[in-house]
């Protein structure tokens, strides 16, 4: 299984990641993940990437790709992989071509998930995450047991300076101008598979299990 995870900022791709590498037992390779890690660590990479991310505007290509090609030649990507918020512009994808090209593999299904603006809005401002292991939560659609803890490590659970409402409108626009065009992209290659992500979390997870023939 390679697969990609497309769709706009709130969307819910790492909702929905969360379920498929459970099922699948692949890596689950989240760019944004790995820059918000760097970004708490200090690194110089985090450094970088945040004054493109606090502005809602995307990391140079050269930079993106240069670490998931580092990533996908780890062991664990060996069986498969999940791709989340990578490839977002043409240019990514047509290097992720060629990469995968080099090992000799392909991605198999790029499952689109497509949800309107006023929703994802709605979904991107209300967005909780787990400073301590990542888990996302939603303050209305998918609430904490406890105030701002963490269901499954106790962690403290903080809202991404990103999901400001005014980044979030920025980020939605530079969804459309960068990263919509890879709808077309990867129709064109046949792998394409678009979920109506605007049903609840159970549902678009079976519509995904079910588009992934299982
Ligand atoms: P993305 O990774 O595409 O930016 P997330 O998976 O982080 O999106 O989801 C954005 C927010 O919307 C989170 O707060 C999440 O809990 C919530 N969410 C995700 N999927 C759904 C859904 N189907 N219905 C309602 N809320 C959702
Ligand atoms: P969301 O799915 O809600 O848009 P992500 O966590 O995927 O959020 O990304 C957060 C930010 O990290 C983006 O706004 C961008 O600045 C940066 N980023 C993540 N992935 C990429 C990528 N593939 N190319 C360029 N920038 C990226
Ligand atoms: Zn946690």
């Amino acid at each position: 299984m390679r697969l990609v995870l497309l769709g706009p900022p709130g969307a819910g791709k790492g909702t929905q990641a969360a379920y498929i590498v459970e099922k699948f037992n692949i890596p689950h390779i989240s760019t944004g993940d790995i820059f918000r890690k760097n970004v708490k660590e200090g690194t110089e990479l985090g450094k970088k990437a945040k004054a493109y991310m606090d502005k809602g505007e995307l990391v140079p290509d050269e930079v993106v790709v240069a670490i998931v090609e580092d990533r996908l030649k780890e062991d664990d990507c060996k069986e498969g992989f999940l791709l989340d918020g990578f490839p977002r512009t043409v240019t990514q994808a047509e290097n992720l071509d060629i990469v995968l090209d080099k090992m000799n593999v392909a991605i198999n299904k790029v499952i689109n998930i497509n949800v309107n603006k006023d929703v994802l809005v709605e979904r991107a401002s209300g967005r909780r995450v787990c400073r301590n292991c990542g888990a996302t939560y939603h303050i209305v659609f998918k609430p904490t047991k406890a105030e701002n803890i963490c269901d499954i490590c106790g962690g403290e659970v903080y809202q991404r300076s990103d999901d400001a409402e005014a980044t979030v409108s920025k980020r939605i626009e530079v969804y459309i101008q960068e990263t919509q065009p890879l709808i077309k992209y990867y129709e064109n290659k046949g792998s394409l598979v678009t979920i109506n992500g605007e049903q609840d979390m159970d549902h678009v997870r079976k519509d995904i299990i079910s588009a992934l023939g299982e």
